[in-house]
């Protein structure tokens, strides 16, 4: 059926026309990436593709057909590589087809999550609960999903600040502070934490940064005693971040021990949990993770471990109350009601930054609906089984060695035949992981442990089969070999 608006609207001219193009690109897009693994993980974009995104934005209508054509030949071909079985960087997950579905329907509907009365906000409601069950956290806490581990620190972050400065904040900001607010973590802590104590004016200088055990954990003497000096100094000790699953090697703190400790001093516990929260879903890690439900705010990642399609993170807050008091600001406009489309008992607005809000919770929801969360642990603990497999390949060829212990799904390795010393080696390294990116071979990333230069998998992919693995552990020498 043709569109018989006899106004000009956005809505397709020809909805046949449309739907057989939707058809087609659910063909393309499923056809993609079931032969994911026949192309390379990652390639770089030639000139022509650089070039071809430099024109000007066109001023009268063409088409979608064509638009979609553009994406095919020009797009669809240069993925980051995230999607492949082989690609280990940094920290991310696979996402899933299933999971790109659900974002069109919620598209669909475009509701907006910031607050008001629909079933939407149900659905949300429903997945912080189950994400509540899963963490250990109480029923009456409170959630919001957000676009990340970054904005789940930073709401967290911003709940502790607030709840434990000692003096109205909201009204007098920091011009007045009466103690200098510090926060402690580990050396290992990720950047969105300093970041977020940045943005909240605490200062870089204010973020105690404790030095870790061989195994990567936080030191609890030396916190302990950071704390202890710097109430002697006169400054006010607010909050501790434990990790639950470090960036770099995928250590766990003692979260026991922290709780202990934040309990006696009266301090806030966040928990980075963006790698390793969601891991309570696991038999395995339960256990590691034992005292993150003592946390008073949990940070965690649905689209890494749990592979929804980017973005989704959740922050968890125990105390219901300081999470609202921290954001909840009612302007006229906005008032809540108790009937109509104003009315509804969960107004996530008053929860965190973000006044409107995309309908995130429904790829989380189904994708639950659709697998359980038992096959989630399932697929978590084949990837910690696999980061095993690997180290072990590691451990047993002469010219390869471990870096750092293997931390949940993530090995630090590098190449080293011997007779070199670190700095060469640190060399030699960094180009056997360039040329397995460029080659298209396999993409691990890399970072630096006491000054060596490591390869580094992060193996959170649950399209990663064994044999990736053979593969990558003979490429690494192979291309080793080569270079040296
Ligand atoms: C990835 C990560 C973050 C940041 O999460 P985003 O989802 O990228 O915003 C924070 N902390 C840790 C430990 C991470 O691994």
């Amino acid at each position: 059926m043709n569109n018989t608006n006899k106004y000009e609207t956005l809505d397709p001219e020809n909805w046949d026309k449309l739907k057989t193009l939707a058809h087609q690109m659910i063909e393309d897009s499923f056809n993609y990436i079931q032969t994911i693994e026949e192309r390379p993980v990652w390639q770089q974009y030639p000139a022509e593709v650089r070039n071809h995104f430099s024109s000007k934005a066109p001023l009268e209508p063409n088409s979608i057909e064509n638009a979609y054509k553009e994406f095919v030949d020009k797009i669809l071909p240069y993925p980051m590589g995230n999607i492949h079985p082989r690609f280990w960087a940094w920290y991310m997950g696979n996402g899933t087809v299933q999971g790109a579905l659900a974002e069109f329907l919620a598209s669909i509907m475009n509701s907006n999550l910031g607050g008001g009365n629909h079933v939407a906000v149900l659905v949300e409601e429903q997945v912080i609960n189950w994400m509540k069950e899963i963490i250990g956290l109480p029923s009456d806490s409170s959630g919001l999903l957000v676009s990340g581990a970054s904005m789940a620190n930073l709401v967290g972050l911003t709940v502790a600040r607030n709840t434990k400065a000692g003096f109205n904040i909201r009204e007098e900001g920091l011009q007045n502070a009466p103690h200098k607010l510090i926060v402690y973590s580990s050396s290992e802590v990720h950047s969105s934490n300093q970041k977020a104590i940045e943005l909240l004016g605490l200062g870089k200088n204010s973020f105690r940064l404790i030095p870790v055990n061989d195994d990567y954990s936080i030191n609890i003497n030396t916190l302990s005693q950071a704390i202890k000096e710097d109430r002697k100094e006169g400054y006010k000790p607010i909050c501790v971040i434990g990790n639950a699953g470090t960036i770099n090697t995928g250590a766990i703190d003692d979260l026991n021990a922290i709780a202990d400790l934040c309990e006696q001093e009266n301090l806030w516990l966040h928990v980075d949990g963006a790698i390793g929260a969601i891991a309570m879903l696991s038999d395995k890690v339960k256990p590691l993770l034992s005292g993150i439900e003592r946390a008073d705010s949990v940070a965690s990642d649905l689209h890494k471990w749990m592979h929804i399609p980017f973005e989704a993170g959740c922050i968890l807050v125990k105390n219901n109350e300081d999470h609202r008091n921290t954001f909840s600001l009612t302007p006229e406009y906005l008032t809540h009601e108790t009937r109509g489309l104003p009315g509804g008992h969960l107004w996530f607005s008053d929860y965190g930054i973000q006044l409107s809000r995309q309908f995130r919770a429904l790829k989380v929801w189904m994708s639950v609906k659709e697998h359980g969360l038992k096959r989630f642990g399932r697929m978590i603990d084949r990837n910690i089984e696999q980061a095993n497999y690997f180290a072990d390949l590691v451990k047993k060829d002469s010219e390869m060695e471990l870096v750092a212990p293997v931390g949940l799904d993530i090995v630090c390795f590098r190449f080293n035949p011997g007779g070199l010393n670190d700095e060469a080696l640190n060399k030699l390294n960094k180009e056997i992981l360039m040329q397995l990116h460029e080659r298209g071979i396999a993409v691990p990333s890399y970072t630096t442990l006491n000054g060596r230069y490591c390869l580094r998998i992060a193996i959170a992919n649950h399209r990663s089969k064994f044999e990736d693995f053979d593969l990558l552990a003979r490429e690494v020498v192979r291309i080793g070999r080569e270079v040296h």
